[in-house]
């Protein structure tokens, strides 16, 4: 190989001692300073391109805005039932990627972030809507749990690593992180203790609510590329948090007896027949309002930065039922599809699907159970099955019940 005997920029002509590095290229060498400019071009004619249009791409991956009404009909595909929950995140999404694709106006009108707060039972369907969106929007998103987080100095780790996901996520691409979702789980669990302030510093809750209010807002985050306190070498990335989509979910276990104290039974079943009150109120959640969030313990500033809130309704049977068999990867199509492979026809009859809804249900163990119900049935046949020449597996109700019965989860007392 000819050995290179450039001695200057070939960009600036400044000579090797006038600059602190020099890179060399095939036919051309290049100083630290202009990398950073020709970087600073590259990323504003992109912002440029990136401004006004609703289809725009930063390498692979495109982000593609559609209504809130096809945003709906996306999230029917993935999840059953809770339409309120759906509707309000569609259009919440939707505002949210049409304030950042905007064209800059000049008449002042600032489209306020739209970060949504999501309660609901666990296992409701929480995450699954926020991956949805974020699979629909072909964005990069990160789920993280709001109790590993402390406040900064402290054990645990630093608000700001739950960027370093999304940056992996999208491997390392900047702006493509600055318009990702976050998916803050279990933000109930860093609920002030008691309505008081406390005297004592409350390191796990209040402190990291304080935190996280610049996050939320929008602001420039310096970010641990690796994430967590392990690697104190590693170079940190500036994120800007303001095109960010924050989606807070918590289950706020106890939330029903502040609603109800606040909705006296007449106002919500004004109008309605005793069947229907009955009903509302076994559901109070439905009429969760920031009040009642700032009584659970989430401070004011937090919820004046989630202004979207919205509730996920306690999976009932039909529900359960439906789980199983209607999502586009629900369980029992992904069953049929292992089974397919081993070149097996699978088939599941009806009374087994309604004794598996019926476990998870008495085991109160929500959607997340059915999952592990199917397991405890269908194992033995998943074992059995490759390498022999079976070209049927029938699961019917003897089958399920005995396999169900002589499983771990099955010889388990319920509480
Ligand atoms: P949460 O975040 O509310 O605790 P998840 O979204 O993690 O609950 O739900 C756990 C699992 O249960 C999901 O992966 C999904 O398979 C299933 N699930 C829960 N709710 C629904 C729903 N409404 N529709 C379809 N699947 C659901």
């Amino acid at each position: 190989m000819a050995k290179n005997t450039h001695t200057q920029c070939s960009f600036c002509g400044r000579s090797r001692d006038e600059v602190k590095m020099l890179i060399s290229g095939i036919n051309a060498d290049i100083c630290e300073q202009c990398v950073q400019n020709a970087y600073e071009i590259v990323e504003q004619e992109l912002n440029a391109g990136f401004q006004g249009v609703s289809n725009v791409g930063t390498g692979e991956k495109d982000l593609k805005i559609r209504s809130p009404r096809e945003i709906k009909t996306f999230l029917d595909e993935y999840v059953i039932g809770q339409d309120d929950a759906k509707k309000i995140l569609s259009v919440a999404v939707y505002n949210h990627y049409k304030r950042i694709t905007q064209k800059v106006q000049h008449d002042d009108i600032e489209i306020e972030k739209s970060n949504i707060i999501m309660i609901g039972e666990t296992g409701t369907g929480k995450t699954l809507l926020a991956k949805s969106i974020a699979k629909m929007l072909n964005v990069p998103f990160a789920i993280v749990d709001a109790t590993v987080f402390t406040e900064a100095g402290y054990v645990g780790e630093d608000i700001e690593s739950m960027l370093s996901r999304l940056l992996q996520n999208c491997n390392y691409d900047v702006p493509m992180a600055e318009r990702g979702i976050v998916y803050i789980d279990e933000i109930d669990k860093i609920a002030r203790k008691g309505d008081n302030p406390s005297i004592t510093r409350d390191v796990s809750g209040e402190g990291v609510q304080q935190g996280l209010l610049k996050m939320l807002e929008g602001t420039e985050a310096l970010v641990p590329p690796q994430g967590g306190r392990k690697h104190p070498e590693q170079k940190m990335v500036k994120i800007n948090t303001q095109n960010i989509l924050f989606i807070c979910g918590g289950a706020f276990d106890g939330i029903d007896k502040i609603i109800a104290r606040r909705v006296n039974t007449n106002a919500i079943g004004f109008n309605v027949n005793k069947e229907q009150q009955e009903a509302q109120k076994k559901n109070l959640l439905q009429f969760v309002n920031p009040q009642d969030l700032k009584s659970f313990g989430l401070i004011p500033e937090l919820l004046g930065r989630l202004p979207v809130v919205t509730h996920l309704d306690p999976l009932d049977k039909e529900t359960l039922r439906s789980i199983l068999t209607e999502p586009k990867n629900s369980l029992i199509k992904q069953y049929t599809r292992l089974f397919e492979l081993e070149g097996v026809k699978l088939k599941v009859e009806s009374e087994v699907l309604d004794f598996i809804t019926d476990k998870a249900l008495e085991f109160k163990l929500g959607a997340r159970g059915l999952r592990s119900i199917c397991e405890s049935i269908l194992t033995e046949a998943m074992f059995d099955i490759p390498g022999s020449n079976k070209k049927e597996m029938i699961i019917d109700l003897a089958y399920a019940q005995q396999q169900f019965n002589s499983s771990k989860l099955g010889m388990m007392k319920v509480a």
